[in-house]
């Protein structure tokens, strides 16, 4: 069994079909979705875990992007930007790992690097962009 976590963004124009149920009936995998969640400019990202026989992978990813889909695996490195953290407990909302969480009782927002991702939701909520992404080790497949 392969298995592998990937971001799938998904553009507005086919964000609605139903395409990532496709890769368990024609293509026999298997998917646990992290996050899903449509941005204001319509398009969606959904962070899961896909896992199946790995031909059965090479085909489903295939066919992710003759649909238009975008597929990033976890490899690039979020950071943040302490100086420029406000605290306002935004990001917590969306991570899906749970590697920005409120500490209580303190009621300080922590940003866990180890359980990160890389998912970028935290990025689009930030408002004053105090999360930031290290490009080197992004990877597109
Ligand atoms: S990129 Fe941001 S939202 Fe995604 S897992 Fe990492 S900290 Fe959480
Ligand atoms: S959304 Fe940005 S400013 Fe707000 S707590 Fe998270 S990292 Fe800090």
């Amino acid at each position: 069994m392969y298995s592998r976590m990937l971001v799938l963004h998904f553009p507005a124009e086919i964000v609605d079909k139903p395409i990532v149920c496709n890769l368990v009936k024609d293509f026999d995998l298997r998917f646990n979705i992290l996050k899903a969640t449509i941005l204001p400019g319509k398009e969606g990202i959904m962070v899961m875990e896909l896992s199946g026989h790995p031909k059965n992978f090479s085909k489903g990813l295939k066919y992710l992007r003759e649909q238009g889909v975008e597929i990033k695996t976890i490899g690039q490195e979020i950071q943040r930007n302490d100086e420029r953290c406000m605290q306002c407990g935004l990001c917590t909302a969306v991570c899906p790992t749970q590697a920005l969480f409120i500490k209580r009782p303190e009621m300080e927002v922590v940003f866990a690097a180890d359980k990160c991702s890389g998912c970028e939701l935290c990025i689009a909520v930030c408002p004053p962009r105090a999360m930031e992404i290290r490009r080197q080790s992004q990877v597109a497949i």
